[in-house]
């Protein structure tokens, strides 16, 4: 589909403008088009960049370049690793497809995105590091990631729904409030297991039902859809990443494994390539320095 630059440029107009060119700064509706994706307002002379504020903004890499590793990315059923992409793409250095890779993950979170509904089940998990660890306690080398799964059981769309993974510092109520109301819409029901750092939910509008663990039972397992998906994170981490992940970019992965997860019915490649691209657009462009940062 995209022989040339040319015709790159001509997709991601149709994503950015799909009603035509606007003018950022007049409004005015026409434009001469320059090279590089440049198109220069009619009105007022205003050169609008198709790709600035985007992901692809100052790229020195053709835009072909840019897509062909989009494309390898929703290709590839269970994801990439960045010595993949190097190979693909002939890359010289490992830091470059990292980078690019890391860029890529920053737009498979859709900003504004929907919150969960419905059930919704939620605990959290400890990701990486060699030791068992228990929660409250600091476990050296691991992250605490709070996973939320919407269970679509009883309704007619069978068994798991969507996901949402973040990142937190710990399981203390103020922390897992927050971060359950940036996930899950206030009205849903949320199943818990019997921590107390849960116990302010229906405060914060929600329906909490607490499934206590049975003691009596043994393989009794409260939040059982969040430890379904937590071992199938851990595993994807394994496999593709070799579980080489640092825990200050772990954050990226779980985007990367939540935009895979949601999409994984999705029939099309084609259609989560357009998605990617579009959200590539909606995103603030990642400079290697703000992604090494964190
Ligand atoms: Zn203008």
């Amino acid at each position: 589909m995209f022989p040339t630059e040319e015709a790159c440029c001509t997709y991601l107009q149709l994503l950015r403008w799909p009603d035509g060119f606007v003018c950022p700064h007049c409004k005015h509706t026409d434009a001469w088009k320059h090279a590089k994706g440049i198109y220069r307002c009619k009105g007022c002379q205003y050169d609008a960049s198709l790709t600035s504020g985007t992901i692809f903004e100052r790229t020195r890499t053709p835009l072909r370049v840019w897509f062909h590793a989009i494309w390898y990315a929703v290709h590839q059923k269970h994801g990439v690793s960045a010595l993949g992409l190097q190979r693909i793409l002939g890359f010289k250095s490992y830091e470059t497809a990292w980078a690019w890779l890391h860029k890529l993950r920053t737009a498979m979170v859709r900003p504004g995105r929907d919150r969960l509904h419905g059930t919704v089940e939620v605990d959290e998990t400890l990701v990486g590091g060699p030791k068992p660890g228990k929660r409250g306690r600091g476990a050296a080398g691991k992250v605490l990631v709070l996973v939320a799964v919407e269970d679509r059981e009883g309704t007619n769309q069978k068994g798991i729904g969507r996901i949402r993974l973040k990142v937190i510092a710990d399981a203390s109520g103020e922390t897992l409030e927050k971060a359950i109301t940036e996930m899950v819409e206030p009205g849903s029901t949320v199943r818990t297991d019997g921590w107390t750092g849960y116990n302010g939910l229906s405060k914060k509008g929600y329906r909490h039902v607490v499934v206590q663990h049975q003691e009596e039972e043994p393989g009794h397992d409260p939040t059982p859809l969040v430890h379904r998906i937590a071992s199938l994170l851990k595993r994807w981490l394994l496999g593709i990443h070799h579980g080489r992940v640092e825990p200050s970019h772990l954050h990226y992965y779980l985007d990367e494994f939540t935009f895979r997860f949601n999409r994984r019915r999705a029939l099309s490649r084609g259609k989560l390539f357009y998605e990617l691209v579009q959200q590539a657009l909606a995103v603030d462009p990642a400079p290697l320095k703000s992604l090494k940062a964190v």
